[in-house]
């Protein structure tokens, strides 16, 4: 058999194209156009033999559209990279250049020492959260990041499973609350709530406008809001075995008989070598937290051996998975 080079080329080339796009949205192409390459160079005082060649490769890559050298958005970089977008990932793709990018450059060492690399890559020391919110700017770029993200997956989350019994729900480390929102328009007799840090309640406040409510603390430390659905969506993944199972017992021991759990996150395949999506996840969380992904049956272990009596999974075609987890 004669093996084709182009997994390899292509992954060779991978990183171009996400610092290609990096590139155009942190120099604010996408809210320029309509423009021409002069037009644009004169504006923001870049080269204009280069402004050319980043747009010209914008083009190629189905992020812009040339016509009589005037470039246009196309109907994805009008949604997902324009900055004023509802849907915009711009923060979660300005985040992964300026933080993932540094943190992934040291990738060997995290897997020779099998720990994050914030110390390495920002001189930075502490607990986690602390890193990603270590000026105003960063924490919202951060946050924002993960709205976006989240928008892709939290109404398939929500619908993954029967909520209907659900009076109270309450996500903790709801973020900027996109999930809590995702619940209340589809179960708008019951309310919700969002628990998270004190540094993130105001933009939590910002983004749900008085839908949900919004409490601050510290779900390892402080006493949960009482529920009968706590939902962590992208939290288990950042955290060690030892603080998982202390965070499933204490969310166990606040349900009511029958109150349930929601876990959402990407679940990895049983043979643990893919989707890629979440593989690539994995390896991130390896980078900047003391997590990773899993498995639909690690979650069912980890939430049984906290007590739950019945747990199932859906994988729901989305960035996010769901697993209900039964006291
Ligand atoms: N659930 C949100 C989502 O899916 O977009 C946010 C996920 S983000 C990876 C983790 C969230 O957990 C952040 O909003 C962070 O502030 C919050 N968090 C981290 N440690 C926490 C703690 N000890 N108590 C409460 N929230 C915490």
């Amino acid at each position: 058999m004669n093996p084709s080079p182009q997994t390899v080329t292509g992954l060779i080339d991978a990183f171009r194209r996400s610092k290609t796009m990096f590139t155009a949205i942190e120099l604010g192409v996408f809210e320029a156009t309509p423009t021409t390459a002069e037009a644009f160079a004169k504006a923001n005082k870049t080269n204009l033999r280069a402004t050319t060649l980043l747009l010209d490769a914008c083009v190629s890559l189905g992020l812009l559209a040339k016509e009589d050298g005037t470039y246009s958005n196309t109907p994805e970089s009008e949604v997902f990279l324009k900055r004023s977008s509802p849907r915009t990932l711009a923060g979660y793709a300005l985040y992964s250049n300026r933080v993932l990018w540094r943190l992934w450059e040291h990738l060997p060492d995290a897997v020779r020492e099998g720990s994050h690399r914030w110390p390495q890559a920002f001189h930075t020391e502490g607990p986690i959260f602390d890193h990603f919110f270590r000026t105003e700017e960063s924490k919202r770029t951060f946050l924002t990041g993960l709205h976006g993200f989240g928008m892709l997956s939290s109404s398939q989350a929500i619908a993954a499973h029967d909520l209907r019994a659900v009076k109270h729900f309450v996500d903790l480390g709801g973020g900027t609350g996109h999930l809590a929102l995702a619940f209340v328009d589809q179960y708008p007799d019951a309310r919700a709530t969002v628990f998270d840090l004190p540094q993130v309640i105001p933009l939590t406040r910002e983004i749900t406008g008085g839908r949900v409510q919004c409490v601050a603390g510290d779900f390892f430390s402080d006493p949960l809001p009482p529920a009968d659905c706590y939902a962590v969506a992208r939290i288990l993944h950042d955290w060690s075995p030892a603080k998982i199972e202390r965070l499933l017992n204490k969310i166990h021991a606040a349900l009511p008989a029958n109150g349930c759990l929601l876990i959402c996150e990407m679940l990895i395949n049983d043979t643990r070598t893919g989707p890629t999506l979440a593989m690539m996840q994995s390896l991130n969380m390896l980078t900047c937290t003391e997590g990773q992904e899993r498995t639909a049956a690690e979650y069912e272990a980890l939430c049984k051996a906290a007590g739950f009596r019945r747990v199932s999974a859906k994988v729901t075609g989305a960035p996010v998975d769901a697993v209900l987890a039964i006291k």
